[in-house]
C-alpha cells in the first residue's frame, strides 16, 4: 500500500462533528489531500468535551473550521466546504458524482439512508459509521459497488440477525424523558469522545484501505461491529471486544442489485 494511490482521489464527507473531525484528521495526516465537507453546525461549548476543536473556535461552523486544520496539516490540500443539510443541498448530487469516495459521518438514520440512495445511485464506495447509544461502542460498514451490499442491504441483515444493536440497548431514563417527554425521537445519550473516537479509527483505516485498494481491509469483511463493555442482554458484547467482521453481499430484492 502506498500514498502515491491516493493521488487525486476525493473523498466527500458527510458530518465533521466528534465522530467525523478525527477521521478527517487521520486521513488527512495519512495523505488524503482533496475534501468536500458538509456540515450546517457551529462548534458549540457543549462539543468540547468531544470534538477534537478549540475554545477559540467556538461560535464558527465545523466546516470552517476543518477546512483551516486540514490546510495546516496540508498547505497543498484542496478543500471545499458546504455548510448546509444534506436534504437542502443543491449541488450534493454533483459532489457525489465527482468524488472518489463518500464517508458517511452524520448522527441521524434519515440522512445514512438518504445518502445510501445517492451512493447506490451513482455506485460510489461509501463507508458509514455510528456510535451506539449510550457509547456502548458502534459500527463501520462499508459499501462497495460489486463488492458488498449497500447500507440498506446491511440494515435487512441486521433485522434478520437481531444485530439492531441500537435496538437492543435499554434505554436511560434520559433518553427515555427526551423521546417521550419532549418529543425528540432522534434523541441519543451520547457516548465518551474515547467511545466516538474507537469508531471514527475504524471508519479511517477502513477508508485508507478502501481509496488504495478498493477494498474495506478488515479480512475482506465490510462490516465491523466494535464494543467496548458488555451490552446487557448482548453475549457477544461481554466476550469480544469487536465481532468478526462480516461480508454482507448484494441482496437481491434490493435496489443496489444488478
Ligand atoms: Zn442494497
Amino acid at each position: 500500500m502506498s500514498p502515491e494511490g491516493l493521488k487525486g482521489k476525493t473523498v466527500l464527507q458527510i458530518g465533521v462533528g466528534s465522530g467525523g473531525a478525527p477521521v478527517c484528521d487521520h486521513l488527512t495526516m495519512n495523505g488524503v489531500r482533496e475534501w468536500i465537507l458538509y456540515d450546517p453546525d457551529t462548534l458549540q461549548d457543549v462539543n468540547l468535551v468531544k470534538h477534537p476543536r478549540s475554545r477559540r473556535d467556538l461560535g464558527r461552523l465545523k466546516v470552517q473550521i476543518q477546512k483551516e486544520w486540514i490546510l495546516d496539516r496540508n498547505p497543498e490540500a484542496n478543500v471545499t466546504i458546504r455548510a448546509e443539510d444534506v436534504f437542502q443541498a443543491e449541488e450534493i448530487e454533483k459532489d457525489l458524482r465527482l468524488c472518489d469516495l463518500v464517508l458517511c459521518c452524520a448522527d441521524t438514520r434519515a440522512v445514512r439512508l438518504f445518502i445510501n440512495s445517492l451512493a447506490v445511485k451513482y455506485k460510489k464506495p461509501t463507508i458509514t459509521a455510528s456510535v451506539f447509544r449510550q457509547g456502548f461502542g458502534g459500527e463501520v460498514y462499508a459499501y462497495i459497488p460489486g463488492y458488498s451490499g449497500c447500507f440498506e442491504c446491511m440494515d435487512k441483515i441486521a433485522a434478520q440477525l437481531g444485530l439492531n444493536i441500537n435496538l437492543t440497548i435499554p434505554p436511560t431514563q434520559v433518553e427515555e424523558e427526551t423521546i417521550y417527554g419532549m418529543n425528540l425521537p432522534d434523541f441519543q445519550a451520547s457516548g465518551l469522545s474515547l467511545d466516538i473516537n474507537s469508531i471514527a479509527l475504524i471508519q479511517a483505516r477502513m477508508a485508507l484501505d478502501v481509496l488504495v485498494d478498493g477494498k474495506p481491509g478488515y479480512s475482506g469483511g465490510n462490516w465491523v461491529i466494535h464494543y467496548n463493555r458488555p451490552i446487557p442482554g448482548n453475549e457477544v458484547s461481554g466476550r469480544l471486544k469487536t465481532a468478526r467482521p462480516m461480508l454482507i453481499r448484494s441482496q437481491k430484492d434490493c435496489a443496489c442489485h444488478g
